[in-house]
């Protein structure tokens, strides 16, 4: 055993004396109370030490002992519907056994060791298996089955396997291979700062779809994709996670939250549980792993948080399915990196962030992608990315937001101006980009219409025009423009209230469906062509903004998805005519 002892304490960092061969990034009890740390440097016999709970009280000549191991996370049967703290301690049950806050150093198990799941082999006796091959399913929740994996680096012939009722920690499986036989149990461990293996990576061109009008149709998001939310406080990225993390049709949703103001987490724990997923008319908890960093948690364990939470998502990824990961928000992690960086005294890069921020970042979000997992079915999963930024000031300039936007492909930029006129979401279209758009085209032209793309090009085209005509209307008034590009001014308001605008607290508008989407934007664009049209033989702009369409163009996202196409259709049928048959006075 490695054992030394506390030679400094400064905050979340501890200084450790005689720990001797241990290694980077190996977690350790400290003190008398065993708090859990991870090494984060080591010179000499000298061990830096980032402690994930509270150090009040801790003192010098107090015990460390090492691990031996670094931060390792349990994977197997039980982590749907679990709330887990930063370093996968189960919330609940801590609650249950220790009221609401947790208890110094306790340690207790991640998955539950008394269930027992019902293993249904796919494997027999005699075959040959490697690394990722399904040797088995158990059903996770009425609906998920989780696939029991040969994990990384084993493989062999299977010399014995149980179908049945297991505890995770059982063996189910044995494989003899040239080195002996090794035993296979429903729970595997992985160390949370690793990447997990694939076979390879898959060009991200399969839309993640989020019910959401200005994702899936201006700046989307392809499963496997990686996207960041910058927005100032208030200006709606916890709203903009959790919506797509409600609606969002991946098979598995990780929620990591560090919270920014005292209750919003708990807010999230309570709120959570209650929520119905649309599509199986099942909690939404049922496919969600929810990963919370309350804000009495010390700073150092937000660091763990992302990697615990990316680790989960990967190992669903391994079972070929779509993960979702959203957490919310980076900043706290960022700030994290910068406290524990200015005490280990490192030299300090921008803002005082660590110099290895930006490295740091992209090693996380390079764990995002569409893969061809291990295993010789060939499956194909992914996880994808969205994280939440906090900018102070919404300052956009800012490190946290500058790095994660060059590794990121999608940037959907809140905006407080649109948050404060309650225009929500609050994605600012000048302003936010997705560079996955031309992968996923393809994709869009196939499923939604052949013509998506001229919509949404003439769309943001328009929205564009605005731009411009406004900063002439600010100069010289309304007036000064013709007719025809004040109709321009008109069917741009019609984008920005009827089309971006979604609340996302309405029953029907908060989940809007591609084709929905198409109909309701064509329309619009039907509607601009057509008004064009008419005043280029002399209609004048009021006579057409005073027709029935346009109270009709403002109630299409009041129609449920069910029937919205076909009556949408109707109306985009009717505009031309209805437009071409008004006569000039
Ligand atoms: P942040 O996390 O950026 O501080 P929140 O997500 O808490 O901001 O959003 C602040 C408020 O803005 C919410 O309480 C809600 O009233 C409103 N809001 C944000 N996004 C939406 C949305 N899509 N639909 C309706 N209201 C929204």
């Amino acid at each position: 055993m490695i054992k030394g002892t506390v030679a400094k304490v400064s905050g979340p960092v501890v200084l450790a004396s005689d720990l001797m061969g241990s290694k980077m990034y190996d977690v350790v009890k400290v003190g008398s109370l065993g708090l859990i740390g991870e090494i984060i440097r080591l010179e000499g016999d000298i061990a830096t030490i980032q402690v994930y709970e509270d150090t009040e009280g801790l003192r010098v000549g107090e015990e460390v002992i090492s691990t031996e191991n670094p931060l390792l996370i349990e994977l197997g049967p039980g982590l749907l519907s679990s709330i887990y703290d930063g370093t996968q301690r189960p919330l609940p049950g801590i609650m249950e056994s220790q009221g609401a806050f947790i208890d110094k150093g306790l340690t207790i198990d991640s998955l539950e060791r008394e269930k027992e799941w019902d293993f249904k082999p796919s494997v027999k006796k005699g075959d040959t298996v490697k690394t990722g091959d399904i040797l088995g399913t158990v059903m996770e929740t009425e609906y998920l089955e989780h696939k029991i994996m040969v994990p990384p680096g084993m493989k062999g012939k299977v010399e014995s396997i149980k179908g049945g009722k297991h505890t995770v920690d059982k063996t189910i499986a044995v494989l003899a291979n040239g080195q002996g036989s090794e035993e296979i149990k429903m729970m595997q461990k992985w160390p949370a700062r690793q990447g997990r293996p694939y076979d390879r990576k898959l060009d991200p061109n399969l839309p993640l779809i989020t019910g959401q009008r200005v994702f899936d149709t201006f700046f989307p998001i392809p499963k496997g994709g990686a996207a960041i939310i910058p927005g100032g406080f208030g200006t709606g990225k916890t709203v903009t996670e959790q919506t797509l993390a409600k609606w969002a049709d991946a098979d598995i949703i990780v929620y990591v939250g560090c919270g920014e103001r005292g209750n919003e987490m708990c807010d999230v724990l309570t709120e959570f549980p209650e929520l119905i997923d649309p599509r199986t008319g099942r909690p939404l908890i049922d496919r969600t792993v929810l990963i919370a960093n309350t804000s009495n948690m010390p700073v150092a364990a937000r660091e763990a948080s992302v990697y615990t939470g990316i680790t989960i998502a990967e190992y669903y990824r391994d079972m070929g399915y779509h993960v979702a990961m959203m957490a919310d928000s980076t900043s706290r992690w960022g700030e994290a990196l910068r406290e524990v960086s200015g005490r280990l005294e490192e030299m300090p890069g921008e803002e005082g962030y660590p110099a290895y921020l930006a490295t740091r970042l992209a090693g996380f979000y390079e764990r995002s992608g569409r893969t061809v997992c291990h295993g010789s079915d060939g499956r194909i999963g992914s996880v994808t990315v969205i994280g939440a930024v906090s900018p102070p000031g919404g300052d956009f300039s800012e490190p946290m937001t500058q790095h994660s936007l060059r590794i990121t492909g999608a940037f959907w930029a809140l905006d407080t101006d649109l948050a404060h006129r309650r225009h929500f979401p609050a994605i600012n279209w000048t302003k936010s980009y997705s560079l996955y758009t031309p992968q996923v085209e393809e994709w869009q032209r196939d499923n939604i219409a052949p013509d998506f793309k001229a919509v949404r090009e003439k769309a943001m085209y328009l929205l564009q025009r605005e731009t411009e005509l406004q900063e002439i209307v600010q100069l010289v008034g309304p007036d000064a423009l013709p007719e025809s590009e004040r109709a321009i001014l008109e069917v741009t308001r019609m984008l920005r209230e009827d089309y971006l605008q979604q609340f996302a607290f309405d029953e029907i508008d908060c989940f809007c469906i591609p084709e929905k989407q198409y109909w309701m934007l064509k329309t619009i664009v039907i509607f601009n062509d057509a008004t064009q049209e008419a005043i280029t033989r002399g209609v004048a702009l009021n006579q057409i903004m005073s027709l029935p369409v346009k109270g009709e163009i403002a109630r299409m996202k009041t129609i449920p998805n069910e029937k919205a196409v076909s009556v949408i259709k109707k109306l985009a049928e009717s505009i031309k005519g209805e437009i071409t048959s008004v006569e000039v006075l």
